[in-house]
Parts: structure tokens; C-alpha cells; sequence
């Protein structure tokens, strides 16, 4: 049977990476978590000192192969052989990755790679521009969206629960520049793809949009598997 491939895009802050590894678990699905790798790269960046010289990013990327292993609701990110899994989620990398992702080589290596991790099976793949460049032709499309001020609540919250004392109204600053960044840049910017199903959270616990949106699935997926039968 070919692959299946569900697409999950929206803002940040939207619940995406919750509900794609939701539906990917409860599929058995690979999830396939694209923001992680714009946060590798951005982490290397900041490191090297090179964020602001576009030039030296595009030969870092270049020169690099991002990957993923999703294991326990955990995904595991490589930059080569070097495990940057526990930096890339911090308040620098959050400051700087747009800008690293409005860099259109970084993003041409990037979509190179996560097309190529779509071909080996099943997958749910996550971020802000899937449905749109990465995987036009996906089976699912979804569209992830909530209020500006439940989105920067949520992330406030999850820093607080890592222990990261941050003001919300600092975050809401960092989701809203974000926003701005991330919709407007010219290559690839955050929109809602013509046929994805839109579902707004800003009134729904996670399980009840799981399961609006699970539902959604569930028929698609009996639609393709008659459609090969
Ligand atoms: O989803 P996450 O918050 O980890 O993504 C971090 C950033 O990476 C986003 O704000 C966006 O700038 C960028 N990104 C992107 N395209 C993707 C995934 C993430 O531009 N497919």
C-alpha cells in the first residue's frame, strides 16, 4: 500500500506538535517534527556566532545533515553525529529561528531533507509550511490556529513547567514577532493551504480538538484504503 502522509501547519503556539504526536502515536505513524530542525540550525548558528551573516549559515547548512528519531514523545534531533536534542528549545534559539528560517537556502536544504525522511512510510509532518511546499500532495491537511494570547499562554506555560522563569507578556512579544516574521518573509511564508481542514483552538482542551480532528482522519484513511483496495 503507498504511504500515507498527514500534513499539520499553523502558527506557533497552535498545539501542533501536541496533536501530530497524538495522531501519530495512535496511528503508529512516524512524526516528523520540521520546527526541531530550524532550531538545530539556529542553535548552531548562535554558537558559531554566524546568525546575522546569512552567507556563512547557507555554508553551514550546506555542509550539514539534519536528522530525527522520534523515541518515547521525544524527538531526538542530530546535527551530523552531534545530538542537539536539549538546547534547541531555549529563549535564544526562540529569538533567532525565524530569522534563520526566513533564509531561503537554509529552508531549500531543509524541505530537500524532509521530503527525503517522507519517503520511508507513514507520517504525520509538523510545521509551518508542510501543507503547503514540503508535502503539496499530502493525503491530510490540517490547519492549526488559536488566539494570539491562548497561544503565548500555553507557551508560558510550558516554559514555567520547565522550569524557565520567563514574563508572559515577553513571550507573547516573542509569538507575535514571530507571527509577523513568519508570514510575511518571501520564501515559503505561513498560510492556510486551499483544502486543509481548519480547526481554532482557542476554546477547545487538547483532547477535544484530538478528536474533532481524529475523526476527520479516521474517514480519510478508510477513503484511501478503499480507493487501493
Ligand atoms: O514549530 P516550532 O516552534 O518548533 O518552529 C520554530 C520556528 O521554525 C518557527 O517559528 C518558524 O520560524 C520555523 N519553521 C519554519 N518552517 C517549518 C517549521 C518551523 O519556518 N516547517
Amino acid at each position: 500500500m503507498s504511504k500515507i502522509i498527514i500534513a499539520i501547519d499553523g502558527p506557533a503556539g497552535s498545539g501542533k506538535s501536541t496533536i501530530a504526536k497524538m495522531v501519530a502515536e495512535r496511528l503508529d505513524f512516524t512524526y516528523l517534527d520540521t520546527g526541531a530542525m530550524y532550531r538545530a540550525i539556529t542553535y548552531l548558528a548562535l554558537q558559531k556566532g554566524i546568525v546575522e551573516n546569512e552567507e556563512a549559515v547557507n555554508e553551514l547548512v550546506a555542509g550539514l545533515e539534519v536528522t530525527l528519531k522520534y523515541e518515547n514523545g521525544i524527538t531526538h534531533v542530530f546535527a551530523g553525529d552531534f545530538e542537539v536534542t536539549e538546547f534547541i528549545r531555549s529563549p535564544e534559539v526562540n529569538s533567532k529561528v525565524s530569522e534563520i528560517a526566513a533564509m531561503p537556502i537554509v529552508r531549500k536544504e531543509l524541505v530537500r531533507m524532509q521530503q527525503h525522511m517522507g519517503k520511508f512510510g507513514n507520517i504525520v509532518a509538523e510545521g509551518r509550511d508542510t501543507t503547503t511546499v514540503v508535502f503539496p500532495n499530502a493525503d491530510l491537511k490540517i490547519y492549526l490556529d488559536a488566539s494570539v494570547d491562548v497561544r503565548s499562554e500555553r507557551r508560558h506555560k510550558e516554559y514555567l513547567e520547565k522550569g524557565v522563569e520567563i514574563d508572559i507578556e515577553e513571550v507573547k512579544k516573542n509569538i507575535s514577532k514571530r507571527d509577523k516574521i513568519d508570514s510575511s518573509r518571501e520564501t515559503s511564508p505561513l498560510k492556510k493551504a486551499e483544502n486543509a481542514i481548519e480547526v481554532d483552538s482557542s476554546h477547545l482542551s487538547v483532547e477535544q480538538e484530538f478528536e474533532i480532528l481524529f475523526e476527520n482522519i479516521k474517514k480519510k484513511i478508510i477513503l484511501i484504503k478503499s480507493q487501493n483496495n
